[in-house]
């Protein structure tokens, strides 16, 4: 079964992923009609084929011992609320 593959860079610091791009994984089988080998064509592909994609799968390639940028605006956002006056 095919998959997405999501490339991307992993902050440790908040444990969040963010992606970077995306890619499919090609099973390389002839009964998957996202593969390229699948063996049929629409016309011919009588349903017997697998149709969905495994989930997707995240492939870090980046790594950052810091926060994303989501979790810094937040923190920040955070910050200036409490020096705001009651
Ligand atoms: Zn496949
Ligand atoms: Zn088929
Ligand atoms: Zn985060």
């Amino acid at each position: 079964m095919c998959h997405n593959v999501i490339d991307g860079r992993y902050y440790s610091l908040c444990q969040h992923f963010e992606a970077m791009s995306t890619r499919t994984h090609d099973c390389l089988e002839g009964s998957c009609i996202f593969s390229r080998r699948h063996v049929h064509n629409k016309s011919t592909c009588r349903g017997s084929c697998k149709r969905l994609m495994a989930l997707p799968v995240r492939n870090p390639i980046r790594m950052s011992e810091t926060e994303c940028s989501n979790c810094v605006v937040k923190a920040r956002g955070a910050g200036v609320g409490c020096q705001s006056p009651a």
